[in-house]
């Protein structure tokens, strides 16, 4: 399918997409708190999953919807753009009715078409920029049927987020990152925004950075990674999760490409 796609934000810090947040909202202290150390960093987007997949069952599920507040309260404070994940209908109406900036689709969303089209044929109509993880299987098919469910329910906005691969087996990675996978939607859809989840393919912060500057030499659009006023207690994802400070850093040690070429 041809699509024609438009950026999916105003990129005016002439550099590469900058997404940043916590795992998952867990109290309005921690959003606004997260919020406040990154806004002064020029972040593009700040990212908080209010619903979330957990792979067990009695894990946090995400504060739902009252968490919306949160992320609102976010942007009138900051003046930062905001995302969270959707996964049914309802999440897509509840964040268009709280002003969510941005929509992402997971991983574990990407893999089901029913899922998928139930997600596009809510946002029908609204042209809302949305990114789309790759599925957790290695499956390219997969990850180009949701690009195009969601470009023909009538989203031109549309970027992709790499966030690796489920793998079993020994492996430094939490999901292997098969770079080429990647790289070969790219190549089939130049225009597609294409943003790095070091931390989901990392899985812990020692090697956040290498990641990072690998998308980077990559020719990657950005990169999105969790951020957490004290990543150690975080109710979700705590070993992959780093400071605003330890963020800042690790954005000031990335060598990026020129982002106006
Ligand atoms: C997340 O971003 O917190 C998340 C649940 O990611 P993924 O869908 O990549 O597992
Ligand atoms: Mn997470």
């Amino acid at each position: 399918m041809e699509m024609k796609l438009q950026s999916i934000l105003d990129n005016p810090h002439k550099r590469p997409i900058i997404i940043a947040g916590p795992c998952s909202a867990e109290t309005e202290e921690q959003v606004l708190q997260t919020a406040r150390d990154l806004a002064p960093q020029n972040i593009d987007l700040f990212r908080a999953g209010i619903w979330k997949p957990r792979t067990r069952p009695g894990s946090f599920e995400g504060v739902g919807t009252p968490g919306l507040k949160w992320l609102k309260k976010v942007k009138e404070e900051t003046g930062m753009k905001v995302t969270t994940e959707v996964a049914k209908a309802e999440h897509v109406y509840q964040a268009i009715k709280h002003n969510i900036d941005v929509l992402w689709i997971g991983a574990r969303t990407t893999v089901n078409p029913f899922s998928v089209q139930e997600v596009a044929d809510a946002i029908e109509g609204v042209d809302i920029p949305v990114l789309i993880k790759n599925p957790i299987n290695p499956d390219l098919g997969l990850w180009v049927g949701a690009i195009e469910r969601i470009y023909k329910a009538g989203v031109t906005k549309i970027g992709v987020i790499h966030r690796g691969f489920s793998y079993h087996g020994d492996t430094p990675f939490r999901n292997v990152p098969r770079w080429q996978i990647a790289i070969e939607l790219k190549r089939r859809f130049p225009d597609l925004v294409m943003i790095c989840d070091n931390s989901h393919i990392c899985g812990r912060r020692d090697t956040l950075f290498e990641v990072a500057q690998q998308a980077m030499d990559l020719n990657y659009d950005g990169i999105m990674t969790e951020v957490h006023p004290t990543p150690d207690d975080a109710w979700s994802d705590a070993k992959q999760q780093i400071t605003p400070a330890q963020f800042q850093e690790l954005v000031n040690n990335l060598v990026f490409r020129d982002a106006t070429t």
